[in-house]
């Protein structure tokens, strides 16, 4: 995709800090990071989110992913690790190349991911049929 910022990473055009690539995937680090060694992992070609993506593609992105945490972990003491993968304005994607945010978690780190909740309701049994009609 010409104007995609990412595609652009992906080809050199723009410069960042590569952590990996394969043949299929690309890794560097976020330019605004949440924490130390933030990464965002995306397969080289270009479509828009986890809708949109092959099977195929994702399961080479959901490895890389993998195998990245395991060395953020062990390169850089993390403690734990945040997958994140934003679909949509409203979900917070910025950038429409499919990313994985990789975000390491340290001992003493005072990052807060939210658990609040907007549903107010009491309707699980009805949301369970919704989902699960038509099977
Ligand atoms: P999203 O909000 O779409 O899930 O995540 C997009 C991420 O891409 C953001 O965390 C943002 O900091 C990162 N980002 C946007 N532009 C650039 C860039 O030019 N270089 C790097 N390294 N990261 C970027
Ligand atoms: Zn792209």
């Amino acid at each position: 995709m010409e104007d995609c910022i990412f595609c652009k990473i992906i080809k050199g055009e723009i410069p960042s800090y590569k952590i990996y690539e394969d043949e299929k995937v690309y890794v560097f680090l976020d330019i605004h990071p949440w924490s130390r060694g933030h990464c965002l992992v995306l397969p080289k070609k270009h479509t828009r989110d986890i809708l949109e993506t092959d099977t195929e593609t994702l399961t080479d992105v959901i490895l890389t992913v993998q195998k990245i945490s395991a060395l953020v972990k062990e390169k850089l003491g993390a403690a734990g690790i945040n997958i994140l993968q934003n679909n949509n304005r409203i979900a917070g994607q910025e950038v429409d190349h499919i990313h994985f945010h990789i975000i390491p978690r340290y001992k003493d780190g005072s990052l807060q991911i939210s658990h609040s909740t907007d549903y107010v309701g009491n309707d699980l049994k009805e949301i369970m049929k919704l989902l699960t009609s038509g099977e």
